[in-house]
């Protein structure tokens, strides 16, 4: 699904946030994310859903080398292929829920007549059809991630990537977002999320630890993913 061969993303001013960053992620996964503040997981995430490119290394979306796609090649890939969830949702006030969810639609092509019937099984999908003409400002925080979820999903993506989707609620509707996305996941699709809560990481099947720019620990289920261990210059495992 994605693939990182020595992702090393360098900013002007000599910041190196992400350094040699090595990591598969296989479909049908739901991988966290997880490090302390300015430790490189949002660069890592805008590598993975393809919004920047690495300064060296590879970064490959099903097999498609990022480096060999021009901009626009790489807007219709991210299009069709990957699904966004903010911390703050990014929903925009003004347009219904259902219309919102349409927006994750606006670049991938899908005839105009189509847009609203797939929104509205998307926001079925989340458990919220019955506020699909509800503006944000009259839902929830935990019911706008809701709708930002249906928007990420809307067009049947390859890979999901959500960064602190839990950040910015309170402690019950971080925890009903993360049962929502389990259970997406479950019916298969492939999420990679970002978190600093550890009690939220230490729930997910796969955890990548990152820190200082650098791929600390990558464990599945307790053990050690040899792979990525080895792309670090690990244990040689
Ligand atoms: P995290 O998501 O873990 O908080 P980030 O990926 O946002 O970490 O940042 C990693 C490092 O890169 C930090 O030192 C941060 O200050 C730096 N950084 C992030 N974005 C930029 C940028 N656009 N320009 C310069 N430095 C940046």
């Amino acid at each position: 699904m994605l693939r990182l061969d020595r992702a090393t993303k360098d900013y002007p001013g000599g910041v190196r946030a992400l350094d040699a960053a090595s990591l598969v992620i296989e479909a049908g996964e739901l991988v966290g994310i997880v490090g302390p503040s300015g430790s490189g997981k949002s660069t890592l995430l805008n590598l993975m859903g393809t919004l920047d490119r690495p300064s060296s290394g590879t970064v490959a979306v099903r097999d498609q080398d990022v480096d060999s796609l021009n901009d626009r090649e790489l807007s219709a890939l991210r299009a069709r292929e990957i699904g966004f969830v903010f911390q703050q949702f990014q929903l925009i006030e003004g347009l219904s829920a259902a219309q919102n969810v349409a927006t994750g639609l606006l670049y991938a092509g899908v005839p105009r007549g189509s847009r609203r019937p797939l929104a509205e099984a998307a926001l079925d999908r989340v458990g919220l059809a019955h506020r699909r003409d509800h503006q944000p400002h009259q839902l929830s925080g935990g019911e706008k991630q809701r709708v930002a979820i249906a928007r990420a999903l809307v067009n049947d993506p390859a890979l999901v990537l959500a960064d602190e989707p839990t950040g910015a609620l309170d402690t019950a509707n971080g925890r009903a977002i993360l049962a929502l996305l389990r259970a997406l996941n479950q019916a298969g699709t492939t999420i990679a999320l970002i978190t600093h809560d550890r009690q939220i990481a230490d729930e997910l099947p796969r955890r990548v630890e990152i820190l200082d720019g650098r791929i600390r620990s990558d464990e599945v289920l307790g053990a050690p993913m040899a792979a990525s261990l080895a792309g670090q210059g690990g244990s040689g495992a």
